[in-house]
């Protein structure tokens, strides 16, 4: 992907009650264009200035390159994968049969996804990808990292910076976390397999 701001698939107050509009205006608005605009300065005259955000995540060494760029691409796919509350369906297809082989359950996918989100301790994601071999896993990554680092596929994420959930949710990041469901599309994970 360019590093550029994604189009939402919804308007900004589409994911009430579960996000406001005036989380969207602010961790998208502001949060994101932050990164956008930051990985667009930090680039100009560099050897990544017109690469793609995933390259840059999989090869530049750590430092304000990286982070930015991790953060554009952890957003994008955050925000990408929403959709109004209870229209998202549910996982069908390659992706059910992976979720039943790895997890046994989709109940047991969300209960592990939810203890990462929950137990990352700071600031950081959630990630549900695939490995190398195939398998899904879910890890805890620490600030703007993403499995993409590790060669891993990123399939859904969490955010748990507090900027994503302090709005509506104060300090009950479980809160948040668990309702999150609400507004998966399983249609878009599927599609990132
Ligand atoms: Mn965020």
């Amino acid at each position: 992907m360019k590093n550029e701001m994604p189009k939402l698939p919804y308007p900004q107050n589409g994911l009430e009650p579960v996000i406001s509009a005036e989380t969207i205006e602010f961790h998208y608005g502001k949060h994101l264009q932050t990164y956008v605009t930051n990985l667009a300065n930090l680039t100009q005259g560099t050897e990544f200035e017109q690469k793609e955000v995933e390259e840059i995540v999989s090869t530049a060494p750590d430092g304000g390159i990286f982070n930015n760029a991790g953060q554009v691409l952890n957003h994008t796919l955050y925000f990408l994968q929403f959709t109004a509350p209870g229209v998202g369906h549910t996982p069908e297809g390659k992706l059910a049969e992976l979720i039943q082989r790895d997890f046994g359950s989709l109940e047991e996918l969300k209960k592990q996804m939810e203890e990462a989100a929950i137990t990352l301790f700071g600031s950081g994601w959630a990630w549900l990808s695939l490995d190398k071999e195939g398998k899904l896993q879910i890890t805890k990554e620490t600030n703007a990292n993403n499995p993409l680092r590790q060669g891993n596929k990123p399939l859904l994420c969490i955010d748990v910076w507090e900027h994503a959930y302090y709005i509506d949710y104060r300090n009950r990041r479980a809160d948040h976390v668990k309702k999150l469901w609400e507004i998966i599309d399983w249609q878009v994970i599927a599609n990132r397999l």
